[in-house]
């Protein structure tokens, strides 16, 4: 009955999530800058790793995205990122058809 939130407070996650934004904090969601969280690309829950820096990218989080104001991390919700970054980038989500 573990819960994702107790995991993501872990000391190793937050030098591992450090770490990340040093190297880039540009958004896989929205492909904005000032990333404040990473996110899982592939979820935990899925099977993805945890504290594996290859499955872990920057992403907007609670305060969302100073450019375009969506919050990227409750969009994403438990999705794998994969799905929505291919949602983003290859559906035009605001007009319809
Ligand atoms: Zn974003
Ligand atoms: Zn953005």
């Amino acid at each position: 009955m573990a819960t994702n939130r107790s995991e993501l407070t872990t000391y190793e996650y937050r030098q591992l999530r450090a770490r990340i934004l040093a190297e880039s904090d540009v958004c896989l969601v929205c492909g904005h800058g000032a990333a404040t969280a990473v996110d899982h690309i592939q979820p935990v829950s899925k099977g993805g790793a945890r504290l594996d820096p290859d499955n872990l990218a920057p992403i907007h989080g609670v305060k969302g995205c100073p450019v375009c104001l969506r919050k990227c991390n409750n969009e994403k919700g438990n999705r794998p990122l994969t799905d929505v970054v291919q949602l983003a980038t290859s559906v035009d989500w605001f007009a319809g058809p």
